[in-house]
């Protein structure tokens, strides 16, 4: 793991905490951003489903998509991703496609479906408030591994502070935020 990993995964949540003011009506929750070896900026992208009205408008799509049209092959083939949270099954067959190679996130997808069965939980036509379970993005990542195309996945970095950031988007203010998980 690349010694900027805290630095760029703090990167994503405030990513993610810019839009507030800008053009989503609530706090994004999600931030994705891509770094070269380095440390090295080179993209990053916000979660943008309620300002697009876009269910796909996931942060790590969009940075999937930025990176694919917009960067060198070889740029891509040498990036390291971070993520708020992790990617959903969309997204991590995303990040398959355009072969990015290394993926490190904060909070893992059951954390968001603990968070959907709390009383207070803010969409209840979300598909994890109906029960569907979230694909996990190691299980899509990794086996590409067995293709003899090496990915590297870590998950639950800075895990407080990624729980937190999702807590504070789908549940009111006065909800005691599950912990475990
Ligand atoms: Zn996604």
């Amino acid at each position: 793991m690349i010694r900027h990993t805290e630095e760029r995964l703090a990167g994503t949540r405030a990513c993610a905490r810019a839009h507030t003011h800008t053009n989503t009506p609530r706090p994004a929750f999600a931030g994705a951003l891509l770094a070269d070896a380095n440390g090295n900026v080179l993209l990053e992208h916000t979660n943008a489903v309620e300002a697009t009205r876009d269910a796909t408008e996931h942060a790590e799509l969009g940075l999937v998509r930025r990176a694919s049209s917009h960067l060198p092959p070889e740029t891509v083939a040498r990036s390291y991703m971070y993520c708020s949270g992790e990617p959903c099954g969309m997204c991590a067959c995303a990040i398959f496609w355009v072969g990015i190679p290394r993926l490190t996130y904060g909070s893992p997808g059951s954390y968001l479906g603990e968070l959907a069965a709390q009383p207070g939980f803010k969409d209840r036509e979300h598909p994890l408030a109906a029960g569907a379970p979230p694909v996990a993005a190691e299980s899509v990542l990794v086996g590409a591994n067995a293709l003899g195309i090496e990915r590297v996945v870590e998950g639950g970095v800075l895990l407080q502070e990624a729980k937190a950031v999702h807590a504070g988007y789908w549940l009111p203010p006065d909800a005691g935020a599950p912990q475990h998980g």
